[in-house]
């Protein structure tokens, strides 16, 4: 997502920028969890704000955590931030058609890295399984995020 996107992203999700920064963050948490999960290193995840207060996101991993066994990880911001539209009750197919064109970049690399439709199902249920057994830390590292804009490994182990 281009930062300065980031206004109209939100004005056609129909969110407050408090909805939609958490929206945002909850996308990076997913990637998060989901990388710890499959036990990898993440060195930092953020959040960066944008002129327009609005914000974008990344989560920095190691090396070692870019490996096909990770491939669930590239699902994982997509189904977190399902998960947290459906918990809210936020969620609508057009919504859910947003968080895909806004993730362009996971959908372009999972394409890329495993094009078969098949394997493609099993990796994203694999990655809301991640979300939703964490579902709270999830919550918790999103948060932070909105809070701190940059939470270190170590940060996102503690919480
Ligand atoms: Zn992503």
């Amino acid at each position: 997502m281009t930062r300065a996107s980031s206004n109209d992203v939100r004005k056609a999700l129909g969110f407050d920028t408090t909805q939609y920064n958490f929206w945002c963050a909850v996308h990076e948490a997913g990637h998060t969890i989901s990388t710890l999960a499959l036990g990898g290193h993440i060195r930092y995840v953020e959040i960066r704000r944008g002129p327009d207060g609005l914000v974008d996101g990344g989560v920095s991993v190691d090396r070692r955590s870019h490996d096909v066994r990770f491939l669930p990880v590239l699902h994982a911001g997509i189904e977190a931030q399902q998960v947290w539209m459906e918990q809210t009750h936020l969620w609508t197919p057009r919504r859910m058609d947003i968080v895909r064109a806004s993730s362009r970049h996971d959908l372009e690399v999972i394409e890329r890295l495993a094009p078969a439709s098949a394997q493609q199902e099993k990796n994203a249920a694999h990655a809301r399984q991640h979300v939703t057994q964490k579902w709270k830390k999830t919550l918790r590292i999103a948060a932070a995020l909105v809070e701190h804009g940059r939470l270190s490994a170590r940060a996102v182990r503690r919480l």
